[in-house]
């Protein structure tokens, strides 16, 4: 219902960030070799997701956007795996109801795609159009017909700067998409998609920190640590360089941070906070990710053996690299 998709709208989409994410997502989801995302004014009048994937069959564009209708979820056992991004089925029908959306899209097979506008969750519009291979997600006025969530919203520069982070995240989470980021015209990041990490790296915090990241691999019972950290001269007074990732999704982490904190200290490297992007996969069943809405909590069945497995493979990163 209307309500429900409200409802949802209110814990899934609480900013232009949010949306980002999802519609993000979803392109990854959808095998997406290349994305591009581009704001302006911070999102809140417009942000374009383009993706080259699988694209969405004119059969299944208007049921996209129905609550729970297209759920990745098809049983309890999918619950336990999940190996895709999205898979609570209310993200599109959560943003649709508090915007306005232009989706333009094709599978690769099909001659001629789908254009399909949405005002507030309802279909307004919809057409046959030629247009690439992929999925193209328009939003434009977030929150138009909600004026108390606007109340909520920061300043322009302050959202802007939210979506931007959130698509660092991505590209960082995903060194094999090319991620291309675009703001009131402006390219702010590029990353090449070419499956290296240090590229994304690269990227995402500019050569001068990069060249401070050194390679970051161990191994603890059923999972693995890979990534770079940095050596104290890049480190900075902000943990806004530490970036943890379990099973390609971006998390926050109290276990991680500590652990990456302990290895340095360990190492007497103290004051500042080290930066770091460092992906822990492990089981799939190992983790809980479906915590919270936003998905960036996770819960580890051992967070003992997340800890170890964090900690050792960085001090023995630092143990090799700083001397
Ligand atoms: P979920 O991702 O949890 O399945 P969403 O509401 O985010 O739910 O998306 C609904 C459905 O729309 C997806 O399951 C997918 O089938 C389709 N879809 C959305 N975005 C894209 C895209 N960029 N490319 C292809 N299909 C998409
Ligand atoms: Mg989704």
């Amino acid at each position: 219902s209307h309500v429900a998709d409200l409802i949802a709208a209110g814990e899934v989409v609480e900013r232009p960030a949010s949306v980002v994410k999802e519609l993000a997502e979803n392109a990854i989801d959808a095998g997406a070799a290349a994305l591009t995302v581009e704001i302006q004014n911070g999102g809140m009048a417009l942000i374009r997701v383009t993706d080259d994937g699988c694209g969405i069959a004119a059969d299944d564009a208007e049921t996209a956007f129905l609550r729970h209708a297209t759920s990745k979820i098809r049983d309890e056992h999918d619950l336990e795996a999940i190996g895709t991004l999205g898979f609570r089925g209310e993200a599109l029908a959560a943003i649709a109801a508090v915007s306005r959306i232009d989706l333009l899209t094709r599978t690769p097979g099909a001659p001629l795609g789908t254009a399909l506008s949405l005002e507030g969750g309802t279909v307004v519009s919809r057409e046959e159009a030629g247009c690439p291979a992929g999925t193209t997600m328009v939003v434009r006025d977030l929150f138009y017909n909600t004026p108390a969530r606007l109340k909520f919203v920061k300043k322009d520069s302050a959202e802007g700067a939210a979506v931007f982070a959130a698509v660092q995240r991505l590209a960082l989470a995903h060194p094999e998409v090319s991620v291309k980021f675009l703001r009131d015209g402006k390219q702010e990041l590029l990353t090449p998609g070419d499956g290296q990490l240090r590229s994304a790296v690269y990227s995402v915090f500019g050569r001068d920190l990069a060249l401070g990241f050194v390679p970051v691999k161990g191994s603890g019972e059923d999972m693995s640590v890979t990534g770079f950290a940095s050596l104290p001269a890049c480190c900075r007074g902000t943990r806004g360089y530490q970036h943890f990732f379990v099973n390609g999704r971006y998390v926050k982490s109290r276990t991680m941070m500590a652990a990456l904190e302990e290895a340095y200290k360990n190492q007497k490297m103290v004051g500042k906070f080290p930066g770091c992007v460092l992906h822990l996969t492990t089981r799939l069943s190992a983790v809980d990710v479906n915590v919270h809405p936003t998905k960036q909590e996770v819960k580890f069945s051992s967070d003992r053996k997340v800890f170890d497995a964090v900690y050792y493979a960085v001090l023995s990163t630092l143990e090799r690299d700083h001397t």
